[in-house]
């Protein structure tokens, strides 16, 4: 069944439930938005959605609806009853993990990669999507990890907050360039799909959101994701300085890169290309 904003609230109603700030709950109830999630993730029957986040199941239902297998991780075990009857109406095709997505801030609560094993996640040549509508502090750190350490997931569709998107899409010379949108942008391709007005959401969260897609390289960019990330980080900390300052004068830079050059004004190919010449 989809869910409308008043039955979102009456769910809630009925088991004694506001929506909690620390969790980032603001529900998404406009149809035709979440209708551009499902749309854009392209689900095929019996594919594996990992959603992080499901809430009252608004958007779940509507993924259940499209053939998708759901692995559902929620932290708010409040919401346990509600989750439940969802997963009751859609034997084998709907399991909840009652958690946090993340362990620690680095790396993915592995309940819930085993959960997504259960339901049929297998060799390397399966696959599952995220598919959320995420609680704004959680996003960049689940993104990165997912896309690095967890090459299984073959895409996303995700509703994040406008400025994260604007830093996953960015790209050289901008003030939104930097180590997320270009580690994410060397194995995936990031695209924006809709810009969400805080009405499309209950209660309305003080900034605009938006729903950017990822589907992970063919050939990614980079091989070893983690060195890179070391580099960018090191890069960035100091995003105004010439890379000569910070990577020393003493011998030539590859062809195509001045020491003059800032660390924003690079390609993604040129942070390949100063990667190689520093191993
Ligand atoms: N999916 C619903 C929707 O589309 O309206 C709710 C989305 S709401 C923005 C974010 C959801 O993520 C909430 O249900 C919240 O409890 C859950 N959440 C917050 N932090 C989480 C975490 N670290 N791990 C798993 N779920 C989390």
């Amino acid at each position: 069944m989809v869910q409308t904003l008043s039955q979102i609230k009456a769910l809630l109603d009925a088991h004694g439930l506001r929506p909690k700030h620390r969790f980032g709950q603001n529900f998404l109830h406009d149809a035709r938005k979440m209708e551009a999630i499902i749309e854009s993730a392209n689900i095929n029957a019996g594919d594996l959605v990992l959603e992080v986040g499901p809430g009252t199941g608004a958007l779940t239902t509507r993924l259940l609806a499209a053939g998708a297998k759901v692995a559902m991780v929620e932290i708010d075990t409040d919401l346990a009853p509600i989750l439940q009857m969802v997963c009751g109406e859609h034997a084998g095709q709907a399991s909840l993990l009652l958690d946090d997505i993340l362990e620690g801030k680095h790396a993915i609560n592995p309940k819930a990669i085993a959960l997504l094993e259960q339901m049929g996640l297998g060799t390397t040549h399966d696959s599952f999507k995220l598919i959320a509508n995420l609680p704004y502090h959680v996003a960049s750190p689940l993104l990165v990890n997912l896309v690095v350490d967890h090459p299984r997931m073959s895409g996303a569709v995700v509703m994040v907050q406008k400025e994260v998107a604007q830093r996953l899409m960015a790209k050289p010379g901008g003030k939104d360039y930097g180590q997320l949108g270009i580690i994410i942008q060397m194995l995936c391709h990031v695209e924006g799909v809709s810009t969400l007005p805080p009405g499309c959401f209950w209660p309305p969260p003080s900034i605009d959101s938006m729903v950017v897609s990822l589907t992970r390289r063919q050939q990614p960019l980079v091989e070893d994701a983690h060195r890179m990330s070391e580099l960018l980080q090191k890069l960035f900390q100091q995003r105004r300085k010439q890379l000569g300052s910070i990577l020393g004068r003493d011998r030539a830079f590859p062809e195509g890169i001045s020491p003059q050059q800032r660390p924003e004004q690079l390609t993604l190919e040129q942070f390949v290309e100063l990667a190689r010449w520093q191993s």
